[in-house]
């Protein structure tokens, strides 16, 4: 169904966007990963990717929070595959602290990768699909583009607008074949969660297992994490021709989070 179909995955070196980007090689997608990394890792990652699926993977380094690079990163896409048919904008930082000395580098820079990345690769990504009627956008949001948590200011803003991105720019492509939706994960067990537990901790004065149980399954009433096979399995189900109808849509894969 996705044979020779073309993905760009930003953020893929690491977490969800690694299992996101195998999953589409794996359905027969030409892949480009993104992200940061040793550069030897990511080469043996890329190169893995070719030789387990037999399909094209690139590795663009782009900066995901500078705009000119978002779009060469498109573009190169584009010139080396001929198309970018799905685009999903996953790149993802996170910064935890009180919003009176929430650095002010820090939500700049969340704001660019978490919120601002997504528009860039958008707006280039768009004229393609549209000249062939075709495209799936998927925006890796966050249970966070619903509901809020203490301390998590810039990020919970940023994913707020990644929702009102998504609906805006799913009702201005309806109409040529382009589906546009963001998937909201609850915690999903990735080096991003397990980075912010030591801050955490800082902030709420908490040991390691209270912050796991208490504050980052706290609020997941399934009280497990979600796992990246379980969102790689929503983004290609997104991704098929029996999601044609599904746009605009801010769908919860969160355990129950936003329910309460
Ligand atoms: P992760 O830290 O494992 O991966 C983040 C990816 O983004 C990495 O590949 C990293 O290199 C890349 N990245 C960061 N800054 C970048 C930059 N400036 N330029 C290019 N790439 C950059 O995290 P993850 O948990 O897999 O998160 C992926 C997405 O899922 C994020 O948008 C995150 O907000 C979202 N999310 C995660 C969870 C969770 O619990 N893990 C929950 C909800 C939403």
């Amino acid at each position: 169904m996705l044979k020779d179909k073309v993905a760009v995955v930003t953020g893929s070196t690491s977490g969800i966007g690694l299992a996101l980007a195998k999953t589409y090689a794996e359905q027969g997608c030409h892949v480009v990963i993104n992200g940061l990394g040793d550069a030897a890792d990511i080469e043996e990652e890329r190169a893995s990717i070719e030789n387990a699926f037999g399909v094209k993977a690139l590795y663009s380094p782009a900066d995901m929070s500078k705009g000119d690079e978002i779009a060469g990163m498109i573009a190169l896409a584009e010139k080396e595959f001929g198309s970018v048919d799905i685009l999903v904008n996953n790149a993802g930082i996170q910064f935890v602290s009180p919003v009176e000395e929430f650095p002010i580098d820090k939500w700049n820079q969340i704001l660019a990768i978490n919120l601002s990345a997504a528009f860039h690769a958008i707006r280039a990504a768009v004229p393609g699909m549209k000249a062939r009627k075709w495209g799936r956008i998927i925006n890796t949001a966050s249970a966070h583009a619903l509901v809020a948590s203490p301390f998590k200011s810039a990020y919970v803003s940023a994913k707020h607008g990644v929702a009102g991105l998504t609906k805006t720019v799913a009702l201005e492509t309806a109409p040529h074949g382009i589906t546009v939706n963001a998937i909201c994960p609850g915690y999903v067990w990735t080096p991003l969660v397990e980075k912010q537990i030591p801050d955490t901790i800082a902030a709420r004065g908490l040991t390691r297992e209270q912050v796991i149980k208490d504050v980052l399954l706290s609020a997941q009433p399934t009280k497990e994490f979600v796992t990246v096979e379980e969102i790689a399995a929503l983004a290609l189900y997104l991704s098929g021709d029996m999601a044609k109808s599904i746009t605009g849509a801010i769908i919860s894969i969160d355990g129950g989070w936003t329910a309460a």
